[in-house]
């Protein structure tokens, strides 16, 4: 550190002009938890996360300064076993936000048929703005912060927006270096050589390219006719248009921060990965015309993938989305007051905490292959991911129409009984 006083630095608090995740997603909780009947005791439990930590995180930067950041780790429930769930970096990271999508990660696991519970963390900053040493050691500190709630056995995190495998290297460093030992399975999404699965960073994609494929399949849709928009162009958006490009559908439109890009006879997805890998941003890309970012979610598609972020589709847009199908690659991109006008409309909507759930479905398989020391093929992993996610699609399909019900309400039906029901069996410790 610099001879020159520090100062204390906090990153402000977001400003929300969205709505609030948790309430979003306690609206889809309490449909579902009224048609399952779900005594009011079960219903609080269910809904009360199980701890919310939030850490202050003071780094000194490059030039000596000190910066505090904040962050946060919510456990939202760990009755179906160790919590899992991934760890974001932006500027706008908020409690709320971690408390729905920790929640949010308990009925994916549960959906899944993954013995995780859920959880959620997060750093409040702005990752564009920090050096890759200045990432290291927020990395290093909220850890060790942390470091009596990861663990194999109790809360294992995972790459979110903004985190990839060098953040989850670090992590698992850090947790190593306080254990004495190594210890791979405290994490997942890590690099290969440090433990990481095959396939793991193409898994969620994947998992949306499975989603969707059955999906059409449910409305008679081949591949080759269909017509798709992705909005993100990141680990899962690229992956989603690549794969569904493979199986012969036509990407007409991709997006990312830097803006909106058309083209009716369909966009080369490895020319877009190119120029993304050289320029960081679709920006200038010239196999497509550059439209309105806002345009991209309402063009004339079959299938709509919002694989970005939160609140995309509103109830201010909502109405003018034009797909059969979304597939939500993101986590909570459409709000609670979006899903009746989207009903309303006959758009069959695959929900974020089945579409989404091949990444965590892929972390599993890393925890067990770290435990066992032994490691998979890639054909393992897929088929196996294959088989998991259409499993989970024919349960959600299943609830959904026995209770006459979106595929949301159907997905969180069937992760709330699973949950209540273990619930039940192991009964309230006191
Ligand atoms: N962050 C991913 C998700 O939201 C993956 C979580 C995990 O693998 O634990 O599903």
């Amino acid at each position: 550190m610099s001879t020159q006083q520090p100062f204390i630095y906090r990153e402000p608090a977001p400003i929300l002009d969205k709505e609030n995740p948790f309430e979003s997603m306690m609206q889809r909780f309490d449909v579902a938890a009224h048609l399952l009947n779900l005594e009011p005791g079960v219903y609080e439990y269910l809904k009360t996360p199980v701890r919310q930590i939030i850490v202050s995180i003071p780094i000194a930067m490059d030039n000596g300064e000190v910066k505090v950041f904040e962050g946060f780790r919510v456990i939202h429930n760990d009755i179906l076993g160790p919590s899992k769930g991934g760890i974001r970096y932006a500027p706008d990271v908020s409690l709320d936000e971690m408390k729905a999508l920790a929640a949010w990660m308990t009925w994916k696991c549960a959906i899944m048929n993954i013995p995780f519970g859920g959880a959620k963390g997060g750093v409040r900053c702005d990752p564009s703005r920090l050096s890759p040493l200045q990432l290291e050691k927020i990395t290093r500190r909220y850890t060790s912060n942390l470091i009596d709630t990861f663990g194999p056995d109790r809360d294992v995190p995972a790459p979110d927006m903004n985190t990839n495998e060098q953040i989850m290297a670090w992590v698992m460093d850090t947790y190593s270096m306080h254990m004495r030992k190594t210890e791979p399975a405290v994490v997942t999404g890590k690099p290969l050589l440090l433990g990481g699965s095959l396939g793991r960073r193409e898994a969620t994609g994947r998992g949306c390219m499975i989603s969707a494929l059955s999906a059409m399949e449910k409305l008679g849709m081949k591949p080759k006719d269909t017509t798709v928009v992705v909005q993100g162009f990141g680990n899962v958006g690229s992956i989603t248009a690549q794969l569904l490009r493979e199986q012969g559908c036509r990407i007409i439109g991709v997006g990312d921060v830097s803006g909106a890009f058309y083209n009716k006879k369909g966009i080369d997805i490895e020319k877009a990965l190119e120029w993304v890998r050289t320029n960081r941003t679709l920006a200038g890309f010239p196999g497509a015309e550059a439209i309105d970012q806002d345009a991209l979610l309402e063009l004339e598609c079959d299938v709509l993938v919002p694989a970005a972020k939160e609140d995309q589709i509103t109830h201010r847009n909502a109405g003018k989305i034009k797909a059969k199908i979304i597939v939500e690659g993101a986590n909570g991109p459409t709000t609670a007051k979006a899903d009746p006008i989207l009903q309303e409309k006959g758009i069959l909507v695959v929900p974020d905490i089945l579409a989404n759930a091949g990444g965590v479905t892929v972390s599993y398989f890393e925890w067990v292959q770290d435990r066992v020391g032994y490691f998979w093929s890639l054909d393992r992993v897929n088929s196996r991911l294959e088989r998991m996610m259409k499993e989970a699609f024919h349960s959600v399909f299943v609830t959904a129409d026995k209770y006459k019900v979106s595929l949301r309400i159907g997905a969180y039906i069937l992760a709330i009984d699973k949950v209540a029901r273990t619930l039940k069996l192991r009964g309230i410790y006191a």
